[in-house]
């Protein structure tokens, strides 16, 4: 396995971090998840400009997007694969410990593992803690996600997949690694980006493709929802179909079953040229 770590391509078995790399002691860092195709990325050039956007909002110096790129077309390469997961990390690198980030640069890594197609339904709960919509890192993809370890150690306790959270004023906001959609009466509803929720790619491009209304939305809208469903870079869009002790159907309802359908044809041609 070859991985990118700071300007060239390694073996993964010998690269190495430092152990005073701030992304690993602090969390100073910011990360994207994209997916892979047969070696192509998908919708690359959106993830790049969260990065940048992430690595802003954490105050971090603005990555270099063409070493970016030329990594994860370079660790593509190295590594073929049918379907991949693809992760950027980007950190505020070594610095000696209680000291500022940053001293030396910055570290970057663009690292590829295989994965698999994510069936078309799952199971979610809601948790007890919520999002802080006002915090410092609302809104970015930060390394510090700790909090959705937690959240989905307990949605897997509980036999589900996904953890849903409110923000600090009990609005629906998103899941530890998704965006949420719930279809009210006929229409299909998301929060919206000030709930809290992180910019997700599948979130805006089904919010495009399919119409959703980007709503504020009470927690408790989950326990009407006619249909639920969940969008990430590696769920697409993924019917609920069982929420906390609530069932809804056994497969998608008709909107999920729709956007699932509109996402898949408008997908295939957004996956970035090589
Ligand atoms: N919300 C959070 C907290 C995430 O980590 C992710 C996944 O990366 C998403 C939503 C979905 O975003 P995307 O569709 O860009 O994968």
């Amino acid at each position: 396995m070859k991985i990118w770590l700071n300007g060239g391509l390694r073996d993964a078995d010998g690269a190495r971090v430092s152990v005073f790399d701030h992304g690993l002691t602090v969390g100073d860092g910011v990360f994207e998840t994209l997916k892979a195709d047969h070696g192509r990325a998908f919708a690359l050039t959106r993830h790049l400009e969260r990065l940048t956007a992430s690595a802003r909002g954490l105050g971090l110096p603005d990555p270099d997007l063409d070493e970016v790129r030329r990594g994860c077309v370079a660790v593509l390469d190295a590594n073929p694969m049918a379907l991949g997961r693809l992760r950027i990390t980007y950190t505020g690198g070594v610095s000696p410990l209680g000291s500022d980030r940053g001293e030396s640069g910055t570290t970057l890594v663009i690292a590829l593992a295989e994965t698999h197609r994510r069936p078309d339904t799952t199971a979610a709960v809601t948790v007890p803690w919520t999002r802080n919509e006002r915090g410092a890192l609302s809104g970015l993809k930060s390394t510090s996600y700790g909090e959705n370890v937690v959240a989905l150690a307990r949605a897997r306790e509980l036999g589900a997949s996904e953890a849903l959270f409110a923000n600090t004023v009990g609005a629906l906001c998103e899941g530890t690694g998704s965006n949420v959609f719930v279809v009210l009466d006929g229409e299909l509803h998301t929060p919206p980006l000030t709930s809290g929720c992180l910019a997700g790619i599948t979130r805006a491009l089904t919010v495009t493709w399919a119409g959703a209304k980007e709503t504020d939305l009470p927690l408790d809208a989950l326990e009407r929802a006619d249909e639920i469903f969940l969008t990430s870079t590696l769920r697409d869009v993924q019917a609920v179909t069982r929420i906390d002790r609530r069932q809804l159907a056994d497969g998608p309802g008709p909107v999920t079953a729709e956007a699932m359908r509109i996402f898949d044809a408008h997908a295939a041609a957004d996956f970035d040229p090589r």
